[in-house]
């Protein structure tokens, strides 16, 4: 993967975790960084400037739900949450604090670059400008921003408004996961935050102009609970 060389912030107080986590990653040529509190995370994050943050969420000075929200107020370096909290409401809530993404224990190594790919190209993306270009391509998906045109597979797909600027937020965020919430704040506003059927309807409409089979969708994945992802 192109992730060489990048920086990798550990924060894990489990010590077998990180000795896997730093194996695997050295193995994969990135520099691993290790933490084993909220503290240590703290000083590490200032002294190392990571490039992605890897963040276990019990931690003993405290919850890595708060950590996330802390460093959000200054810092976007991508947090990817690997967590033994499974439930959707944990999930939710650290996506909601500023989390990038959120895996649950036991996660396999494949797994786990594939989510350090999307963050790290999240934050080439923020750091670039890259989401301004012109065109983005998905898949079979090319959006010419310039003229506000949409083709799936070459031909030209007609999208209302509000489906275009649902779909131009996922094609910025592909591969992240994004909560109902960030997304309904994103393309409707504030006031729509907890408006999930509204969200629900625009997504069947999206799915039906765009996925080959909207009932077997492969863009625009469901993740139960938490909200959607489109491809990467
Ligand atoms: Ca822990």
């Amino acid at each position: 993967m192109n992730g060489t060389g990048h920086r990798i912030l550990i924060v894990e107080d489990e010590q077998p975790m990180r000795r896997f986590l730093r194996t695997a990653l050295a193995a994969r040529e990135l520099s691993v960084i290790e933490a084993d509190s909220i503290r240590a995370a703290r000083i590490a994050t200032t002294a190392h400037l990571p490039d992605v943050i890897l963040l276990d969420l019990g931690l003993p000075d405290g919850d890595g739900i708060d950590f996330t929200r802390e460093l959000r107020e200054w810092n976007q370096v991508p947090i990817v949450v690997i967590s033994a909290r499974g439930r959707e409401e944990d999930k939710v809530m650290a996506l909601d604090a500023g989390a990038d993404d959120y895996l649950t224990k036991p996660f396999g190594i494949d797994e786990l670059m594939a989510r350090i790919r999307v963050a790290l190209r999240h934050r080439a993306i923020l750091q670039s400008g890259a989401a301004q270009e012109p065109i983005l391509e998905i898949g079979p998906i090319r959006i010419d921003i310039a003229r506000r045109e949409v083709y799936n597979a070459g031909q030209i797909v007609i999208l209302t408004p509000i489906e275009y600027r649902l779909l131009l937020y996922f094609a910025r965020n592909a591969g992240r996961v994004l909560t109902h919430r960030q997304i309904l704040k994103e393309v409707w506003g504030s006031a729509y935050a907890h408006q999930t059927h509204t969200l629900r309807v625009f997504m069947t409409q999206l799915r039906r102009k765009l996925e080959l089979d909207p009932t077997i969708p492969r863009l625009f994945k469901t993740e139960t609970g938490i909200g959607y992802r489109m491809r990467d």
